[in-house]
Protein backbone atom coordinates (compact mmCIF):
# COMPACT_ATOMS: atom_id res chain seq x y z
CA UNK A 1 0.00 0.00 0.00
CA UNK A 2 1.79 3.21 -1.30
CA UNK A 3 0.51 6.37 1.20
CA UNK A 4 0.92 10.14 0.89
CA UNK A 5 1.30 11.33 4.51
CA UNK A 6 -0.27 15.05 4.37
CA UNK A 7 0.71 16.23 7.85
CA UNK A 8 -0.74 19.32 9.46
CA UNK A 9 1.78 20.44 11.91
CA UNK A 10 1.74 24.11 12.03
CA UNK A 11 4.22 25.44 13.23
CA UNK A 12 4.28 28.07 16.71
CA UNK A 13 5.81 31.22 16.94
CA UNK A 14 5.19 31.95 20.72
CA UNK A 15 6.58 28.47 21.23
CA UNK A 16 9.95 28.78 19.15
CA UNK A 17 8.80 27.94 16.17
CA UNK A 18 8.38 24.27 17.36
CA UNK A 19 5.71 22.10 15.79
CA UNK A 20 1.78 22.22 17.29
CA UNK A 21 2.45 18.37 18.38
CA UNK A 22 5.43 19.67 20.45
CA UNK A 23 3.96 22.50 21.29
CA UNK A 24 0.71 20.73 22.79
CA UNK A 25 2.75 18.05 24.22
CA UNK A 26 0.98 15.80 22.07
CA UNK A 27 2.37 12.54 20.00
CA UNK A 28 5.34 12.09 17.78
CA UNK A 29 3.37 11.36 14.36
CA UNK A 30 6.56 9.98 12.71
CA UNK A 31 6.88 7.17 15.61
CA UNK A 32 2.49 6.79 15.72
CA UNK A 33 2.89 5.96 12.20
CA UNK A 34 6.20 3.20 12.54
CA UNK A 35 3.98 1.32 15.02
CA UNK A 36 1.08 1.35 12.89
CA UNK A 37 3.01 0.40 10.10
CA UNK A 38 4.74 -2.37 11.97
CA UNK A 39 1.69 -3.83 14.25
CA UNK A 40 -0.30 -4.27 10.68
CA UNK A 41 2.54 -5.97 8.93
CA UNK A 42 3.47 -8.06 12.28
CA UNK A 43 -0.54 -9.13 12.39
CA UNK A 44 -0.78 -10.20 8.89
CA UNK A 45 2.79 -12.20 8.86
CA UNK A 46 3.43 -9.03 6.19
CA UNK A 47 0.42 -9.53 3.92
CA UNK A 48 -0.21 -5.50 4.77
CA UNK A 49 2.85 -3.68 3.78
CA UNK A 50 2.34 -0.29 3.64
CA UNK A 51 5.28 2.61 1.87
CA UNK A 52 5.25 5.94 2.85
CA UNK A 53 5.76 7.21 -1.02
CA UNK A 54 5.50 11.12 0.29
CA UNK A 55 5.53 12.73 3.66
CA UNK A 56 4.66 16.50 3.59
CA UNK A 57 5.31 18.57 6.46
CA UNK A 58 2.13 21.59 6.39
CA UNK A 59 3.05 24.15 8.34
CA UNK A 60 -0.76 25.18 8.09
CA UNK A 61 -3.92 24.60 8.97
CA UNK A 62 -6.82 22.38 6.99
CA UNK A 63 -10.03 24.58 5.62
CA UNK A 64 -13.26 24.01 6.82
CA UNK A 65 -16.06 23.64 4.67
CA UNK A 66 -17.59 26.97 5.02
CA UNK A 67 -13.86 27.98 4.17
CA UNK A 68 -13.28 28.90 8.41
CA UNK A 69 -8.93 28.35 8.97
CA UNK A 70 -7.92 28.48 12.64
CA UNK A 71 -5.04 31.02 13.24
CA UNK A 72 -2.31 29.45 15.35
CA UNK A 73 -2.86 31.69 18.62
CA UNK A 74 -6.78 30.78 18.17
CA UNK A 75 -6.39 27.32 17.82
CA UNK A 76 -3.93 27.04 21.04
CA UNK A 77 -6.13 29.51 23.00
CA UNK A 78 -9.17 27.02 22.11
CA UNK A 79 -6.86 24.12 23.54
CA UNK A 80 -6.17 25.89 26.77
CA UNK A 81 -9.55 27.13 27.28
CA UNK A 82 -11.25 23.61 25.95
CA UNK A 83 -13.84 25.90 24.29
CA UNK A 84 -14.54 28.35 21.51
CA UNK A 85 -14.02 25.45 18.34
CA UNK A 86 -15.38 26.46 15.37
CA UNK A 87 -18.75 24.81 13.40
CA UNK A 88 -18.77 23.21 11.09
CA UNK A 89 -15.75 21.29 12.06
CA UNK A 90 -15.62 19.31 8.88
CA UNK A 91 -12.49 20.12 6.88
CA UNK A 92 -13.16 20.35 3.19
CA UNK A 93 -11.63 17.03 1.42
CA UNK A 94 -12.36 18.30 -1.91
CA UNK A 95 -10.24 21.71 -1.65
CA UNK A 96 -7.25 19.89 0.29
CA UNK A 97 -7.41 16.91 -1.66
CA UNK A 98 -7.24 19.17 -4.82
CA UNK A 99 -4.63 21.65 -3.31
CA UNK A 100 -2.09 19.09 -2.82
CA UNK A 101 -2.23 17.80 -5.94
CA UNK A 102 -3.51 14.41 -5.12
CA UNK A 103 -5.93 13.15 -7.89
CA UNK A 104 -2.61 13.42 -10.62
CA UNK A 105 -0.44 11.51 -7.96
CA UNK A 106 -3.54 8.65 -7.82
CA UNK A 107 -4.15 9.15 -11.62
CA UNK A 108 -0.15 8.82 -12.01
CA UNK A 109 -0.64 5.39 -9.98
CA UNK A 110 2.20 7.24 -7.48
CA UNK A 111 -0.11 6.66 -4.58
CA UNK A 112 -3.07 4.30 -3.36
CA UNK A 113 -4.18 5.83 -0.34
CA UNK A 114 -4.12 9.11 1.57
CA UNK A 115 -3.52 9.73 5.39
CA UNK A 116 -4.33 13.11 7.05
CA UNK A 117 -2.35 13.46 9.83
CA UNK A 118 -3.18 16.15 12.54
CA UNK A 119 -4.84 17.36 15.62
CA UNK A 120 -8.25 17.00 17.68
CA UNK A 121 -10.87 19.42 15.86
CA UNK A 122 -9.55 19.69 12.24
CA UNK A 123 -12.35 17.69 10.78
CA UNK A 124 -10.91 15.25 9.44
CA UNK A 125 -13.17 11.70 8.94
CA UNK A 126 -11.41 8.67 10.36
CA UNK A 127 -11.51 7.12 6.95
CA UNK A 128 -12.87 8.46 3.68
CA UNK A 129 -13.27 8.00 -0.12
CA UNK A 130 -12.81 9.69 -2.62
CA UNK A 131 -13.07 9.56 -6.54
CA UNK A 132 -15.98 7.91 -8.66
CA UNK A 133 -17.52 5.28 -7.29
CA UNK A 134 -16.47 6.26 -3.70
CA UNK A 135 -18.59 4.12 -0.93
CA UNK A 136 -19.00 4.58 2.51
CA UNK A 137 -16.30 3.11 4.77
CA UNK A 138 -17.09 5.33 8.20
CA UNK A 139 -16.86 8.82 6.84
CA UNK A 140 -17.09 11.41 4.28
CA UNK A 141 -17.84 10.01 0.45
CA UNK A 142 -16.26 12.62 -2.20
CA UNK A 143 -17.21 11.06 -5.87
CA UNK A 144 -17.01 14.11 -7.66
CA UNK A 145 -12.86 14.26 -6.84
CA UNK A 146 -11.51 13.60 -10.50
CA UNK A 147 -9.32 10.70 -10.65
CA UNK A 148 -8.91 7.53 -12.71
CA UNK A 149 -10.25 5.16 -9.74
CA UNK A 150 -11.50 5.60 -5.74
CA UNK A 151 -9.33 6.08 -3.18
CA UNK A 152 -9.09 5.98 0.67
CA UNK A 153 -8.42 8.33 3.17
CA UNK A 154 -7.18 8.16 6.63
CA UNK A 155 -7.53 10.51 9.13
CA UNK A 156 -5.10 10.13 11.99
CA UNK A 157 -4.55 12.44 14.97
CA UNK A 158 -1.26 12.20 17.11
CA UNK A 159 -2.99 13.50 20.18
CA UNK A 160 -4.08 9.91 20.17
CA UNK A 161 -2.04 6.50 19.77
CA UNK A 162 -1.56 3.81 17.81
CA UNK A 163 -4.17 1.64 19.03
CA UNK A 164 -6.74 4.83 17.74
CA UNK A 165 -4.98 4.36 14.07
CA UNK A 166 -5.73 0.87 14.29
CA UNK A 167 -9.33 1.54 16.03
CA UNK A 168 -9.78 3.74 13.12
CA UNK A 169 -8.80 1.24 10.30
CA UNK A 170 -10.55 -1.41 12.18
CA UNK A 171 -14.04 0.94 11.47
CA UNK A 172 -13.13 1.35 8.10
CA UNK A 173 -12.72 -2.95 7.84
CA UNK A 174 -15.73 -3.60 9.05
CA UNK A 175 -17.91 -1.10 6.61
CA UNK A 176 -15.79 -3.08 4.03
CA UNK A 177 -16.93 -6.15 5.12
CA UNK A 178 -20.50 -5.79 6.19
CA UNK A 179 -20.93 -4.42 2.34
CA UNK A 180 -19.42 -7.26 0.74
CA UNK A 181 -21.19 -10.27 3.21
CA UNK A 182 -23.86 -8.38 2.08
CA UNK A 183 -25.10 -6.57 5.45
CA UNK A 184 -24.13 -7.26 9.03
CA UNK A 185 -26.18 -9.37 11.56
CA UNK A 186 -24.48 -9.68 15.00
CA UNK A 187 -27.46 -10.91 16.84
CA UNK A 188 -28.28 -13.60 14.89
CA UNK A 189 -24.96 -14.35 13.18
CA UNK A 190 -25.16 -15.76 9.61
CA UNK A 191 -22.09 -15.14 7.60
CA UNK A 192 -18.58 -15.58 8.24
CA UNK A 193 -18.34 -11.98 8.71
CA UNK A 194 -21.32 -12.11 11.36
CA UNK A 195 -19.55 -14.86 13.28
CA UNK A 196 -16.30 -13.64 13.05
CA UNK A 197 -17.38 -10.48 14.69
CA UNK A 198 -20.00 -11.87 17.19
CA UNK A 199 -19.44 -11.45 21.12
CA UNK A 200 -21.44 -11.77 24.07
CA UNK A 201 -22.48 -8.52 24.78
CA UNK A 202 -24.44 -8.06 21.09
CA UNK A 203 -24.83 -11.80 19.81
CA UNK A 204 -26.40 -14.97 20.36
CA UNK A 205 -24.63 -17.78 19.90
CA UNK A 206 -20.99 -18.57 20.48
CA UNK A 207 -18.70 -15.30 20.26
CA UNK A 208 -16.07 -15.26 17.61
CA UNK A 209 -13.28 -12.47 17.74
CA UNK A 210 -15.33 -9.90 18.35
CA UNK A 211 -15.41 -5.91 16.31
CA UNK A 212 -13.72 -2.94 16.94
CA UNK A 213 -15.68 -1.99 19.79
CA UNK A 214 -16.84 -5.47 21.37
CA UNK A 215 -14.22 -7.93 22.19
CA UNK A 216 -15.23 -11.52 22.27
CA UNK A 217 -16.22 -10.98 25.92
CA UNK A 218 -17.27 -7.32 26.15
CA UNK A 219 -20.78 -6.26 27.34
CA UNK A 220 -20.02 -2.76 26.57
CA UNK A 221 -17.98 -0.61 24.11
CA UNK A 222 -14.42 -0.22 24.56
CA UNK A 223 -14.15 -3.05 26.75
CA UNK A 224 -10.63 -3.91 25.90
CA UNK A 225 -9.68 -5.04 29.69
CA UNK A 226 -12.39 -7.62 31.08
CA UNK A 227 -11.17 -9.78 32.56
CA UNK A 228 -13.46 -12.96 32.64
CA UNK A 229 -12.82 -15.81 30.22
CA UNK A 230 -15.47 -16.48 27.30
CA UNK A 231 -15.83 -19.87 25.21
CA UNK A 232 -15.39 -18.59 21.94
CA UNK A 233 -14.10 -19.81 18.64
CA UNK A 234 -11.57 -16.93 17.71
CA UNK A 235 -8.20 -18.65 18.05
CA UNK A 236 -10.50 -20.80 15.21
CA UNK A 237 -10.29 -17.91 12.67
CA UNK A 238 -6.50 -18.31 12.17
CA UNK A 239 -7.50 -21.65 10.19
CA UNK A 240 -9.96 -19.68 7.69
CA UNK A 241 -11.42 -21.11 5.45
CA UNK A 242 -10.74 -24.52 7.31
CA UNK A 243 -12.73 -23.52 10.20
CA UNK A 244 -12.88 -26.66 12.84
CA UNK A 245 -15.08 -25.01 15.25
CA UNK A 246 -13.25 -25.27 17.87
CA UNK A 247 -13.63 -22.99 21.04
CA UNK A 248 -11.27 -21.35 23.71
CA UNK A 249 -11.58 -19.19 26.76
CA UNK A 250 -10.85 -15.78 25.80
CA UNK A 251 -10.21 -12.74 28.05
CA UNK A 252 -7.81 -9.47 28.24
CA UNK A 253 -5.42 -12.08 29.06
CA UNK A 254 -5.74 -13.08 25.48
CA UNK A 255 -4.34 -9.89 24.10
CA UNK A 256 -1.57 -8.86 27.18
CA UNK A 257 1.82 -7.31 26.02
CA UNK A 258 1.49 -4.38 24.10
CA UNK A 259 1.42 -0.90 24.77
CA UNK A 260 -1.69 -0.91 25.92
CA UNK A 261 -5.14 -3.14 25.84
CA UNK A 262 -6.69 -1.35 23.36
CA UNK A 263 -4.19 -1.56 21.29
CA UNK A 264 -3.41 -5.20 22.46
CA UNK A 265 -6.51 -6.04 21.39
CA UNK A 266 -6.23 -4.07 17.72
CA UNK A 267 -3.69 -6.20 17.40
CA UNK A 268 -5.63 -9.44 18.06
CA UNK A 269 -8.69 -8.31 15.59
CA UNK A 270 -5.90 -7.39 12.51
CA UNK A 271 -4.17 -11.04 13.35
CA UNK A 272 -7.21 -13.22 13.52
CA UNK A 273 -8.85 -11.13 10.31
CA UNK A 274 -8.52 -13.97 7.49
CA UNK A 275 -5.82 -13.41 4.97
CA UNK A 276 -5.19 -16.71 3.19
CA UNK A 277 -5.09 -17.01 -0.34
CA UNK A 278 -7.72 -18.30 -2.76
CA UNK A 279 -11.39 -18.16 -2.70
CA UNK A 280 -13.66 -19.09 -0.68
CA UNK A 281 -14.98 -23.14 -1.77
CA UNK A 282 -19.12 -22.46 -0.33
CA UNK A 283 -19.35 -18.82 -1.39
CA UNK A 284 -16.38 -17.94 -3.47
CA UNK A 285 -15.26 -14.86 -1.69
CA UNK A 286 -11.72 -13.85 -1.25
CA UNK A 287 -10.20 -15.89 1.84
CA UNK A 288 -8.07 -12.70 2.27
CA UNK A 289 -10.28 -10.25 4.14
CA UNK A 290 -7.83 -7.79 3.44
CA UNK A 291 -8.22 -7.64 -0.25
CA UNK A 292 -11.60 -6.12 0.23
CA UNK A 293 -9.83 -3.56 2.64
CA UNK A 294 -6.82 -2.58 0.28
CA UNK A 295 -8.36 -3.77 -3.37
CA UNK A 296 -11.78 -3.96 -3.35
CA UNK A 297 -12.12 -3.05 -7.08
CA UNK A 298 -11.13 -6.40 -8.10
CA UNK A 299 -14.45 -7.16 -6.52
CA UNK A 300 -17.69 -6.75 -7.12
CA UNK A 301 -20.53 -5.08 -4.07
CA UNK A 302 -20.74 -9.10 -3.04
CA UNK A 303 -17.50 -9.80 -2.68
CA UNK A 304 -17.19 -11.97 -6.00
CA UNK A 305 -13.66 -11.39 -7.59
CA UNK A 306 -14.23 -9.35 -11.26
CA UNK A 307 -11.11 -8.71 -12.78
CA UNK A 308 -7.51 -10.34 -12.69
CA UNK A 309 -8.99 -13.84 -11.80
CA UNK A 310 -8.04 -16.12 -14.78
CA UNK A 311 -10.59 -19.39 -15.37
CA UNK A 312 -9.32 -22.19 -17.73
CA UNK A 313 -12.28 -23.59 -20.26
CA UNK A 314 -12.44 -25.61 -23.43
CA UNK A 315 -11.27 -29.08 -23.08
CA UNK A 316 -7.99 -31.18 -23.93
CA UNK A 317 -7.19 -34.33 -25.02
CA UNK A 318 -4.41 -36.90 -23.63
CA UNK A 319 -1.04 -36.78 -25.03
CA UNK A 320 1.87 -39.56 -25.25
CA UNK A 321 2.19 -38.82 -21.64
CA UNK A 322 -1.37 -40.71 -21.22
CA UNK A 323 -2.66 -37.50 -19.70
CA UNK A 324 -4.24 -34.31 -21.28
CA UNK A 325 -2.32 -31.37 -20.79
CA UNK A 326 -3.27 -28.40 -19.22
CA UNK A 327 -2.75 -24.99 -18.70
CA UNK A 328 -2.67 -22.90 -15.43
CA UNK A 329 -1.37 -19.60 -14.20
CA UNK A 330 -0.08 -17.54 -11.01
CA UNK A 331 -0.28 -14.22 -10.38
CA UNK A 332 -3.20 -12.38 -11.51
CA UNK A 333 -4.76 -10.50 -14.41
CA UNK A 334 -4.29 -7.29 -12.26
CA UNK A 335 -2.83 -4.17 -14.66
CA UNK A 336 -1.08 -3.09 -12.08
CA UNK A 337 0.55 -6.21 -10.75
CA UNK A 338 1.45 -7.05 -14.16
CA UNK A 339 2.12 -10.28 -12.91
CA UNK A 340 0.64 -13.23 -15.20
CA UNK A 341 2.32 -16.14 -15.38
CA UNK A 342 1.02 -18.85 -17.74
CA UNK A 343 1.53 -22.35 -16.90
CA UNK A 344 1.58 -25.55 -18.84
CA UNK A 345 1.83 -29.12 -17.34
CA UNK A 346 0.91 -32.59 -18.03
CA UNK A 347 2.94 -31.86 -21.14
CA UNK A 348 5.53 -34.51 -22.63
CA UNK A 349 9.41 -33.77 -21.41
CA UNK A 350 11.78 -31.83 -23.40
CA UNK A 351 9.86 -30.97 -26.21
CA UNK A 352 8.98 -27.15 -27.74
CA UNK A 353 5.95 -25.39 -27.42
CA UNK A 354 4.88 -22.53 -27.12
CA UNK A 355 1.42 -20.14 -25.48
CA UNK A 356 -0.63 -17.94 -28.02
CA UNK A 357 -3.41 -15.59 -27.31
CA UNK A 358 -6.09 -14.56 -29.08
CA UNK A 359 -9.31 -12.32 -28.51
CA UNK A 360 -12.05 -14.94 -29.29
CA UNK A 361 -12.78 -18.37 -27.67
CA UNK A 362 -13.47 -21.43 -29.38
CA UNK A 363 -13.53 -25.35 -29.70
CA UNK A 364 -12.45 -27.39 -32.80
CA UNK A 365 -10.16 -30.25 -33.01
CA UNK A 366 -6.63 -29.17 -33.83
CA UNK A 367 -3.95 -31.95 -34.37
CA UNK A 368 -4.19 -34.55 -31.18
CA UNK A 369 -5.96 -31.78 -29.22
CA UNK A 370 -8.43 -29.00 -29.37
CA UNK A 371 -8.20 -25.39 -30.67
CA UNK A 372 -9.97 -23.29 -27.87
CA UNK A 373 -8.21 -19.52 -28.93
CA UNK A 374 -9.88 -17.68 -31.86
CA UNK A 375 -9.85 -14.32 -33.81
CA UNK A 376 -6.78 -12.32 -33.56
CA UNK A 377 -4.15 -14.34 -32.96
CA UNK A 378 -0.43 -14.31 -31.47
CA UNK A 379 2.61 -16.29 -30.67
CA UNK A 380 4.51 -15.54 -27.65
CA UNK A 381 8.12 -17.27 -27.71
CA UNK A 382 9.06 -20.65 -28.50
CA UNK A 383 9.85 -23.05 -25.03
CA UNK A 384 10.95 -25.98 -23.90
CA UNK A 385 8.73 -27.80 -21.30
CA UNK A 386 11.33 -28.99 -18.65
CA UNK A 387 11.65 -32.56 -17.40
CA UNK A 388 8.42 -32.90 -15.79
CA UNK A 389 6.36 -31.57 -18.98
CA UNK A 390 5.69 -28.10 -16.97
CA UNK A 391 6.24 -24.75 -19.00
CA UNK A 392 5.80 -21.40 -18.06
CA UNK A 393 5.81 -17.58 -19.21
CA UNK A 394 5.89 -14.63 -17.23
CA UNK A 395 3.55 -12.14 -19.20
CA UNK A 396 4.37 -8.58 -20.08
CA UNK A 397 1.02 -7.09 -20.09
CA UNK A 398 2.74 -3.96 -21.44
CA UNK A 399 4.86 -6.23 -24.58
CA UNK A 400 2.51 -8.64 -25.92
CA UNK A 401 3.29 -9.54 -29.35
CA UNK A 402 1.33 -9.08 -32.59
CA UNK A 403 0.44 -5.63 -31.31
CA UNK A 404 -2.10 -6.66 -28.83
CA UNK A 405 -2.61 -4.07 -25.99
CA UNK A 406 -4.19 -4.70 -22.72
CA UNK A 407 -6.87 -2.32 -21.05
CA UNK A 408 -8.99 -2.24 -18.32
CA UNK A 409 -11.62 -4.83 -18.98
CA UNK A 410 -9.23 -6.55 -22.53
CA UNK A 411 -9.91 -10.31 -22.28
CA UNK A 412 -7.89 -12.58 -23.33
CA UNK A 413 -7.78 -16.40 -24.18
CA UNK A 414 -4.63 -18.42 -23.67
CA UNK A 415 -3.32 -21.68 -24.70
CA UNK A 416 -0.14 -23.74 -24.98
CA UNK A 417 0.81 -25.44 -27.92
CA UNK A 418 3.72 -28.47 -28.09
CA UNK A 419 5.17 -30.55 -30.26
CA UNK A 420 4.32 -34.44 -29.38
CA UNK A 421 5.61 -37.05 -32.13
CA UNK A 422 4.81 -40.06 -30.14
CA UNK A 423 1.02 -38.62 -29.23
CA UNK A 424 -1.55 -41.13 -29.87
CA UNK A 425 -3.50 -39.29 -32.90
CA UNK A 426 -0.20 -39.35 -35.30
CA UNK A 427 -0.23 -35.71 -35.81
CA UNK A 428 2.92 -34.75 -34.08
CA UNK A 429 1.33 -32.10 -31.75
CA UNK A 430 -1.28 -31.38 -29.44
CA UNK A 431 -2.67 -28.54 -27.29
CA UNK A 432 -3.76 -27.72 -23.13
CA UNK A 433 -7.16 -26.17 -22.69
CA UNK A 434 -7.48 -22.81 -22.68
CA UNK A 435 -7.20 -20.08 -20.11
CA UNK A 436 -9.66 -16.79 -20.08
CA UNK A 437 -8.08 -13.45 -18.63
CA UNK A 438 -9.69 -10.02 -17.95
CA UNK A 439 -7.47 -8.23 -17.26
CA UNK A 440 -8.51 -5.12 -14.24
CA UNK A 441 -6.60 -2.96 -12.17
ZN1 LIG B 1 -14.83 3.40 17.44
Amino acid sequence: VRVLVLHYDPLVPSMGGVPLHEALGFDDPARLTLGYIQDLEAATSGRVQHTIVEWRDLDEFPVKIDGFRYTVSEYIANWQSGSGWHSPDTMDYVAELEAKGVPAMINADEIDEVWFFGAPYFGYWEAAMAGPGAFFINGGVYPQIQTSRPFAIMGFNYERGVAEMLHSLGHRAENHLARVFGGWNLVDPVTDWDHFSANVGQSNGTPGVGNIHYPANGHHDYEYGNPTPVLSTALDWALYPDLTGATTMISAASWTGSENLHRGYMKFWFELLPHAPGLHPVHGRANDWYAYIYDWLRYDGDGQPVYGHPQSYCETLPNSTGFPSTISWMGSGSLTANDLVLVAELCPPDKSGLFFLGDLQGQLPFGDGIRCVFGSLARLPVLTTDGAGVATYAVDNGALPGGMAVTLGTELYFQFWFRDGMGPGGSGFNTSDGLHVTFGP
